[in-house]
């Protein structure tokens, strides 16, 4: 599933190209593709002609803000990945017609909508599991949503006083706890591993017994991880791949995720074990990630 890294790569991307272009049309292989519309047809009147004003995230959302009172909202999921390029429909699928990774890669396939527009070129949506959600959103009630509502602050723009405050009364465990979207947003199993790895917290230490200087050591590790992956266009594990259908690089450079069984990088002697939270997978090294 991306993570931030790989969303905030996703919109850096299409911000790129699709600010002051227009939506020329959509096509979708499902009616009901969009949340928020009443069918395809509505989506399609809505936004068709209308001028891309700015691409931009909250949390792992990519909205994209069209002239007049709608934004579209696009929450990527489990497989989704939109993509910038041409593509040419032939017996029901939609083939690129770029000689790229576009056309080869196979986690590049599963298109299920595509946004026209006026320069010729197209946005796809590529998705194996259909998991991925478009919806229409009215620019005023955009703060009553509920998918936005109670989140928590972006890792790359909240400061240390307000980051130290989130733990005030928390309670739980440390790996859980920086998974929550309403702790913090945008940070999932990839990210969390790395993060305590590089700061040597296990992940069950108990929030409550942390001390103020090992919040300031996630804090700090944290921006550096995430802002380090986005350099290297996020990880890809399994079907992410950026808006030009290449792979993210920063699964090259994992110290914890998915290493299990392999000697830990800071070279003291421990190898990579795994454990479930929560029905989620936890990578770390025993030696200095010892539970205290
Ligand atoms: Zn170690």
């Amino acid at each position: 599933m991306p993570e931030l890294p790989e969303v905030e790569t996703t919109v850096r991307g299409l911000r790129s190209k699709l600010e002051g272009l227009c939506f020329l049309d959509v096509w979708s292989d499902r009616e009901k593709v969009v949340r928020q519309a009443a069918g395809l047809k509505s989506f399609k009147k809505a936004i068709k002609g209308k001028k891309i004003l700015k691409v931009w995230r909250r949390a792992k959302f990519i909205v994209i803000d069209i002239e007049g009172p709608k934004s579209i909202f696009i929450h990527q999921k489990i497989s989704g990945h939109l993509m910038y390029g041409k593509w040419k429909l032939k017996d029901g699928v939609w083939k690129s017609t770029i000689d790229s990774l576009l056309k080869t890669d196979p986690k590049n396939q599963h298109i299920r909508v595509i946004f026209s527009l006026s320069n010729g070129y197209q946005v796809a949506l590529s998705d194996l599991r259909r998991f991925g959600k478009v919806m229409l959103v009215d620019d005023k009630t955009v703060e009553n949503l509920k998918e936005l509502g109670a989140l928590g602050p972006e890792p790359l723009d909240v400061n240390f006083s307000e980051f130290n405050k989130l733990f005030t009364k928390k309670k739980g465990r440390i790996k859980q706890v920086i998974m929550d979207p309403h702790f913090i947003v945008g940070i999932g199993n990839i990210y969390a591993d790395e993060i305590l790895w590089e700061v040597g917290l296990h992940p069950l230490s108990r929030v409550e017994n942390l001390k103020e200087v090992d919040i300031k050591k996630i804090y700090a590790a944290m921006k550096k991880i995430l802002e380090k992956s986005i350099k290297m266009k996020g990880s890809s594990m399994d079907d992410y791949r950026t808006p030009s259908g290449e792979k993210g690089s920063f699964q090259n450079v994992h110290k914890a995720y998915h290493r299990t069984g392999e000697k830990c990088l800071k070279k003291d002697g421990g190898v990579i074990e795994r454990m479930v939270i929560g029905g989620r997978s936890a990578h770390f090294c025993p030696v200095h990630q010892v539970l205290k």
